[in-house]
């Protein structure tokens, strides 16, 4: 059973479709998305479209939540809320229904649950940036869960219960002896430095996650955003993947 996710594709289509034939030649038996489909960028409607066609579910979203209107914007910075405010007016209806109902948590396989922020009160979009929230989430989630799948942060990179964060392409897990909360980094807005799309196949069967890593056509996005009248900034960062 191999599963890929991906997570926090803001409305970058370029980024989410160079994911997606990859993800096609890798014969996996299903998709899921962590949400955060729009805000940001310059395809909100057509990445919902093909969210929407292709993932087997899709996980709610701060941004997603704040373009349907669920929530405030006011403590986005200045270049999210005027992407925001910009995101409200393109979406169609069909869009925003689909939107308003994903769901904030899934539960997975016993222990395994997939989730946009954080096992524990998701709906409060924290980020689990260290080892000691990724244990005191761990800790405190309902369902003992050994195993969460999470974005929000933009930031790929695993907490294992007993050892802490851990870096690498592939990584063997051990849920017997272990627990860990996996970022899967994002699609559309990588904040790591490396500006390439991030996302992970997870292969229940072997125990492993691997995270992919993929070029896209930046320029094409960029000048999208420039087209659409988005700031400039959110441009830039897509290059620098800040
Ligand atoms: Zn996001």
């Amino acid at each position: 059973m191999k599963t890929a996710i991906i997570s926090d594709i803001h409305a970058n289509l370029e980024a989410l479709q160079t994911a997606l034939t990859f993800i096609k030649s890798q014969k996996v038996n299903r998709i899921i998305c962590l949400g955060d489909i729009v805000g940001y960028g310059p395809r909100p409607n057509e990445c919902a479209d093909i969210v929407r066609e292709v993932c087997k579910t899709c996980l709610l979203g701060n941004h997603d939540e704040a373009a349907v209107g669920g929530a405030s914007i006011e403590h986005f910075n200045d270049y999210a809320r005027e992407a925001m405010l910009w995101t409200r007016e393109q979406l169609r209806d069909d869009t925003t229904a689909y939107l308003k109902d994903l769901p904030l948590l899934i539960d997975d396989s016993p222990g395994v649950a997939f989730v946009h922020s954080t096992p524990v009160a998701p709906q409060e979009w924290n980020y689990i940036l260290n080892s000691f929230e990724a244990q005191m989430q761990l800790d405190n989630a309902e369902n003992q869960l050994k195993l969460v799948f999470l974005g929000h942060s933009h930031i790929p990179i695993v907490f294992s219960y007993n050892h802490g964060p851990i870096m690498g392409r592939k990584m063997q897990l051990d849920l017997d002896n272990d627990r860990y909360i996996v970022n899967v980094g994002s699609v559309g807005q990588p904040r790591d430095g490396d500006p390439r799309a991030s996302f992970v196949i997870w292969d229940e069967t072997e125990n492993t996650i691997e995270y992919h890593r993929l070029d896209y056509d930046i320029f094409g996005t960029y000048q999208e955003i420039m087209k659409a009248g988005l700031p400039r900034f959110l441009a830039d960062r897509l290059l620098m993947g800040q």
